[in-house]
């Protein structure tokens, strides 16, 4: 039987523009993708789950995991540290499981350096006013937070040219069935087998 390693999806976009519910969308739609768990140095949100949204660490941990080469890329975003955890990811890619990382710019820009098979998604918002509208929507930013990441979103979106792909999310739907048509077509390249 045909043998590939599983495909590993980077999925970033400006905050707010609707990645992370593009993710979720499609994890339930498909349970044959995994989608990695980050560790970060941000406190949880109300209701965030550790161990679920993400590992959350004290600085100290997370530079200590950085010294021991434990994470696929790290990113500064903010005041807080952001990283994928590199054993799991490995491990499900060498195993055939598919796996997708909703993470930034500075990441997926890493992680293209050692695994260029990657997918690199790009999740643009329909407009930036929506944009502003998401962000300020979420309610879970102070108001120097969201000015601060509105402002990052325009020299964000300029990253485009690095990603393979790009997904307008105007509907969550509609986004997460193009990113299923993308992952289907990636698993039928020939090179990859
Ligand atoms: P939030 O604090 O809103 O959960 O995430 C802030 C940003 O960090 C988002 O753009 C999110 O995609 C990104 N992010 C989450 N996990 C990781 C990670 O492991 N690595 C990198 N580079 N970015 C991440």
């Amino acid at each position: 039987m045909l043998k590939r390693k599983g495909l590993l999806l980077v999925v970033s976009g400006p905050s707010g523009a609707g990645k992370g519910t593009i993710c979720k969308e499609l994890l339930k739609q498909n349970d044959q993708i995994k989608l990695s768990v980050s560790a970060t140095t941000r406190k949880p949100r109300n209701g965030e789950v550790d161990g679920v949204n993400y590992f959350f660490l004290e600085k100290e941990k997370f530079q200590s995991m950085i010294k021991n080469g434990e994470f696929l890329e790290y990113a500064q975003i903010y005041d807080n540290f952001y990283g994928t955890p590199k054993a799991a990811i490995i491990e499900c890619l060498e195993n055939g499981q598919d796996v997708i990382l909703e993470i930034e710019m500075q990441g997926a820009r890493q992680i293209k350096e050692v695994y260029p098979e990657g997918v690199f998604i790009f999740v643009l918002p329909p407009s930036l006013n929506e944009l502003k509208n998401r962000i300020v929507g979420r309610g879970t930013e102070t108001e120097e937070e969201i000015a601060k990441r509105f402002s990052c979103a325009f020299e964000e979106i300029n990253q485009i040219v690095n990603y393979d792909y790009f997904v307008v999310n105007e509907d969550v739907s509609k986004s997460s069935k193009e990113v299923e048509s993308i992952i289907l077509s990636e698993k039928n390249k020939v090179s990859r087998y």
